[in-house]
């Protein structure tokens, strides 16, 4: 009974768009299904060094069809996380990256890495630590950073700060995703191996046209620069916004349709090799 009751908890309300407890059900079952025979694909978005453009990493970005529609990511991980699926769709996505590395390395060596969002609610689960380690070990020692959004607060429990310290150690990185539009205070970097701060795209919006919203991503991104972390600042899309992070800020990274959207693997391993030759670097 409570259990059926912690089921129905999953749909009971309507989500943004307007989905209907029935439509989210079945989609439920449906992203279950496609989670199962490996449906979730990936894609990738290129993250350059702002000053010179050289892609130094790429986040991966799941992907999800229903009935032949792309599905909205937030929406789709929302319905993942909520229903308990997110752990197997994360162990999908993490080991689709680990293999796809592979082909990467081939292009560029070690000198292109890879980010993969996860959720705070893998953290805690049972098996994500180890799995993360096969990951890496997958990987061959490629630089791997996981990417935990700020959006839903974040966990100081012990056992996810055990996690984050083990997963740490074997050298994978920490990104808090989302920065600058948490409802935590942000005392928590002090205590948690985080390593890069992802700079939500709502605090680069407007800084080409806003005196007050370049000052306020000027100071976000000291804060990071002050406690030695790499600073990326996400949803660049226009030249004025680049031109502006280039002369008054200190990120070092940026992303955003501009420089790339994101894209497939096969389209991943063309812009990399366009890159290390336009660098005057070796290509495979
Ligand atoms: P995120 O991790 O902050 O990823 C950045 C999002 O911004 C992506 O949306 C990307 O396509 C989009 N984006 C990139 N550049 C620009 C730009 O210049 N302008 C604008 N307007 N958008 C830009 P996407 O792919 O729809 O993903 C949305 C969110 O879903 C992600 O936000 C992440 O929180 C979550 N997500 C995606 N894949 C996964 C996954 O495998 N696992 C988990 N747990 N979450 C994921
Ligand atoms: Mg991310
Ligand atoms: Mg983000
Ligand atoms: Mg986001």
């Amino acid at each position: 009974e409570a259990k059926a009751r912690g089921k129905a908890a999953v749909v009971v309300y309507e989500d943004a768009i307007g989905r209907s407890r029935l439509d989210r059900l079945v989609m439920v079952d449906d992203l279950r299904g496609a989670v199962r025979r490996r449906e979730i694909e990936v894609v990738y978005q290129p993250i350059v060094a702002a000053d010179s453009g050289r892609i130094v990493a790429a986040e991966a970005l799941a992907r999800w069809r229903h009935d032949g529609t792309p599905v909205s990511p937030e929406l789709f991980i929302g319905i993942a996380e909520e229903s308990g699926l997110i752990t197997d769709l994360g162990e999908v996505v993490l080991t689709t990256v680990a293999s796809d590395t592979a082909a990467l390395r081939a292009v560029a060596g070690a000198s292109v890495g890879m980010a993969v969002n996860i959720s705070a609610v893998q953290l805690r689960a049972r098996g994500f630590v180890d799995g993360v380690a096969r990951a890496a070990a997958a990987m061959g020692g490629a630089d791997l950073t996981l990417e935990i959004t700020e959006r839903q607060g974040i966990d100081l429990d012990p056992v996810v700060l055990d996690a984050m310290r083990e997963i740490s150690a074997m050298g994978v990185r920490f990104a808090i995703d989302d920065f600058g539009v948490g409802f935590s205070s942000i005392s928590y970097l002090a205590d948690l191996p985080v390593h890069i701060i992802k700079v939500d795209a709502s605090l680069s919006q407007a800084i080409d046209t806003d005196e007050r919203a370049s000052v306020l991503l000027r100071s976000v991104t000291l804060i990071g620069q002050s406690l030695g972390l790499d600073v990326v600042v996400e949803g660049i899309e226009r030249e004025s916004q680049l031109a502006v992070l280039r002369e008054q800020t200190e990120a070092q990274y940026v992303q955003g349709y501009l420089l790339y959207r994101p894209m497939p693997l096969d389209e991943l391993l063309t812009a990399v090799r366009a890159d290390r030759a336009a660098a005057g670097l070796p290509v495979a």
